[in-house]
Order: C-alpha cells, then structure tokens, then sequence
C-alpha cells in the first residue's frame, strides 16, 4: 500500500541538529507528539567524543519531564560528595551527605548518548549518523533548513539547535555572539582506567571536588568515578590570567593536581585512556529563538559551568523546544515571538531550572571578582552553609541588609519561597529511581 504524505523526501516537522544530551530528548518528545523527525549527529556514534558530562543530578530527574532517563546505562550511583581544600598552610576535607537518596548519577556518555537516541529512534525519529550539518537554509528572515557536509539540504517546519558549545548553527543564525574569554572555561579532562574492583575499593559512591594552589582558574577541580573509569576535570575561566607563572596550558593545573599526594594515590596504578580539552559558554544568551528557530541546551546558553552542570537543563530545553514546536505547527506561527513566548513561558516555570539559574548568576558575578583563595573561601562557606543555594540566598539576604536594599532582601525571600517543593522533593526520590530501575 502506498503512504501517503503531503511532505517529500527530504521535509520534515522538525529537524534536529546534534544527539548530545538535548538533541535525543527533543527527538523523542517530538516523535511522541506525533511529529515526523530528522535527528542529526555528526559522531559515527553518539556521544563518542561527548566525555564532558558526565555526573546526572538527581533533583531534576525526578522532574516526570526526566524520570524515564533514571532508566538509561548508568555507571554508578553516588551518595557522598566530598571536597578538599588544599591550601599552603593547611588540608581540609569536607564531607557533604544527603539525608538519604543519590544526590548524582554517574554516566558514560558514550553509552548514555547512544542509548538516549535509540529511544529517539524507537519513538519513530529518523536519525542520521556521522552527519555535520555546515550550514543553515533562511527564506524570507525564517530558518526553514540545514545544509550538510554532503550538500543534502534537509527542511523542516522548525529548526531545533542541539549542537552544544561550538553550534555552527546558532553562530549562523546570528543569535550566539562572539564570545568574550571571560565567559568561556577551558577545561581539561583525563579518563583513567582502574579497573571496577580498585574503583570501589578507592572510590565507592563518592565523588570529589578540590582547591588548590595552581590546579584550576576560579573554577574546581573534580574526580567523578564511573564503573571502571574515574574522569578527573580541570580548568579555568579563559581571562587575562589563565596561564601565568609556570601555567603554560591548562594541562599543567591538570599535571599540578594529579600530583597532588592525595589524588596521585588514588590514582596509582591507572591507565590513561583519554586526556581531552573542553570549552563551556558562561553567559546567557540574549534571544534563544529566531523565526522557524529554537536554540536548546548548550548552544543556547542553558549551562552553569561553575557548578559543573549543564545535561538536566538540556534535557529539559530540548522537550520545552519540542513541544513549542508542536504548538507553532498547530497554530500555524512559527515566528520568534511565538517560539519565544511558549518555550521561555516553560522555562520560567521550572523550579529546578530558576534554582539553579539564580545560584549561577550570583556565583559568576562574585568569582569573577575573587582571587582563587577567596574561591576556596567562599566554597567553605558553601560547604558549611548547606549548599550553593543556600548560600546565594543567604549573601543576597545579607547584603540587602548591610546595604539597606530591601528589594534585595525581598528578592532573596521571594527565590527562597519560590524553591520550597524542589527543596522538598529529596526523600520520594529513591522510590521513583527504584520503581524506574524495575521498569528498565
Ligand atoms: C568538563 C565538563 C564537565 C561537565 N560535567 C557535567 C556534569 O557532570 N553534569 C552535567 O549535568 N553537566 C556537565 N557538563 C555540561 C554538559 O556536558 C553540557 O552542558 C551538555 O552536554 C550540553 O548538552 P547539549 O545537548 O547542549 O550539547 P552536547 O552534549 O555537547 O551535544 C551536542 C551534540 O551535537 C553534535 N554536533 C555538534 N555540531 C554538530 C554539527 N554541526 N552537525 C551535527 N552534529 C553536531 C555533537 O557531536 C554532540 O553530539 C560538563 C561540561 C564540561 C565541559
């Protein structure tokens, strides 16, 4: 029998460009909501070369937006964060526990990515593999289509840019500006091979963050443990000072830290499978759509790179994109103004997403200003104080108060009531990842 369809071969709903974190999610939500889906990625397999993400946190996958990836290829559940400071004169070393649940989930996102987009698939989107899409198709102001490295020209009703850092498609629409130094960290990250057995035994379900003299640029250094891998992370905010001193390359805070005794232990032993360099966007993005355009996850600026997070706001941007994109179709409206509305309308909404915008915007204004000892600091406070939120809402608090600035004080109470449900939803969440893992 034939099919009949009113689009030809190479039209579609929604094309989507890139199967990192946001890509196969708005794939998915966009197959599940009836639509016909060209899904893009230019990796022979998806997030082969995506080692950057790589620590999933729990409070936004209880979101039900996010629950079903509580199913995916997880690597290891951890309970523990613990952080040491290692300063000339002295080493502290904090241990931060939730009353009870995972506060994280370790991921490969080789595996993760993969598995993400085959559920993309399952739902009915089409993918195309090692597919680089090089360029954008604009008739009339409105983006209709994306031209690839073959020359294919794909088209589509809406256009959804989940190509990360470096999108080649937001830069070609005009909404991702040049970008300043000090709004991108440079990061370099080392896979090394322990084998399960050692990484349990050194590891278990902890992960860890350090400061330390010479070892990262008003950022933290990390060591997250996978089933038989540990990805340790480095790096800094690419100012004027990034490299000074004997810092030639972030590669040498890298060297510094796993030279440090504590690390160098732990580490002993290992096989280095990967030494990569990363770049994160730090600052929002002015305008995330343009006719016929949504920008979602890293490529529009929805990542906190001070805190190390960035897959839950991309999973979270890419279904917003789809189901916005769903809407435009239906009404028939696909200019920046009504994809505008509809997709920040969900944003705005999300108690996890405002949380974690709030922190991020008042952890980038106070470091950019501090010496990296008034990071370490400030990061004891955050530790002491229960948590980067609790931290922001206490110093704006304050400082309206010191300053006698009530609106900085109401501001604070308002964050503070606003936050209340995601700062209660801890104790269910065991029961949902349990009930999700029997599902699996
Ligand atoms: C060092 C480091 C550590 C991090 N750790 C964490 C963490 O523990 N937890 C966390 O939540 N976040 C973390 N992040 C942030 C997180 O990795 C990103 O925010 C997240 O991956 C963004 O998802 P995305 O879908 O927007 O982009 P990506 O995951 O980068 O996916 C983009 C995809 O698009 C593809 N692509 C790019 N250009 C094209 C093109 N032209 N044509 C076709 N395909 C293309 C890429 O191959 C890739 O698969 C970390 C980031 C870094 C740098």
């Amino acid at each position: 029998m034939e099919v009949v369809t009113t689009m030809g071969k190479n039209e579609y709903d929604i094309v989507i460009v890139g199967a990192g974190c946001a890509g196969p999610a708005a794939a998915k939500k966009a197959a599940e909501l009836g639509l016909k889906v060209l899904l893009l990625e230019k990796s022979q397999k998806p997030g082969e070369k995506n080692v950057s993400g790589t620590c999933l946190n729990m409070a936004a996958l209880v979101d039900p937006d996010l629950q079903y990836l509580m199913k995916g290829p997880i690597e290891r559940e951890i309970y523990e964060m613990h952080s040491l400071m290692v300063a000339p004169e002295r080493t502290t070393m904090f241990r931060e526990t939730p009353s009870e649940g995972i506060i994280l989930l370790s991921v490969r996102r080789d595996e993760f990515d993969a598995w993400h987009t085959e559920l993309a698939k399952k739902a009915g989107a089409e993918v195309k593999l090692s597919t680089t899409v090089m360029d954008i198709i604009e008739e009339n102001g409105r983006v209709t289509g994306v031209v690839t490295d073959t020359g294919d020209k794909y088209f589509g009703k809406v256009i959804i840019d989940a190509a990360g850092v470096n999108s080649i498609v937001g830069r070609k629409a005009g909404l991702i500006p040049k970008r300043k130094g000090q709004n991108m960290i440079l990061y370099t990250i080392l896979n090394v091979w322990l084998g399960e057995e050692v990484v349990n035994e050194r590891f278990g379900n902890s992960i860890y963050y350090f400061l330390a003299p010479n070892c990262q640029h008003k950022t933290w250094p990390w060591i997250f443990p996978k089933k038989e891998v540990v990805t340790i992370g480095t790096g800094g905010y690419m100012d004027d000072n990034l490299f000074k001193g004997d810092i030639k390359s972030v590669n040498d805070y890298m060297q510094n830290l796993i030279d440090l005794p504590f690390i160098k232990e732990k580490l002993e032993g290992g096989k280095i499978e990967s030494w990569g360099l990363h770049l994160e966007y730090d600052e929002a993005i002015e305008k995330r759509t343009k006719a016929g355009l949504i920008l979602t996850g890293e490529s529009g600026g929805f990542v906190i790179p001070f805190l190390g997070e960035g897959m839950p706001e991309a999973f979270f941007t890419g279904i917003y994109a789809a189901e916005t994109a769903k809407k435009a179709i239906d009404a028939n409206d696909f200019s920046a103004e009504f994809l505008e509305e509809h997709f920040m309308e969900k944003f705005n909404e999300n108690v996890f997403l405002q949380s974690f915008r709030y922190v991020a915007e008042f952890n980038k204004k106070s470091i950019l200003t501090m010496l990296d000892e008034e990071i370490a600091a400030m990061m004891q406070n955050v530790i002491i104080g229960g948590g980067f939120i609790s931290n922001a809402i206490h110093s704006n608090w304050m400082k309206g108060a010191d300053e006698d600035d009530m609106s900085l004080v109401q501001d604070a109470k308002d964050f503070y009531e606003f936050i209340q449900p995601y700062r209660q939803v801890g104790p269910e969440s065991l029961e949902i990842y349990k009930k999700m893992r029997a599902e699996k």
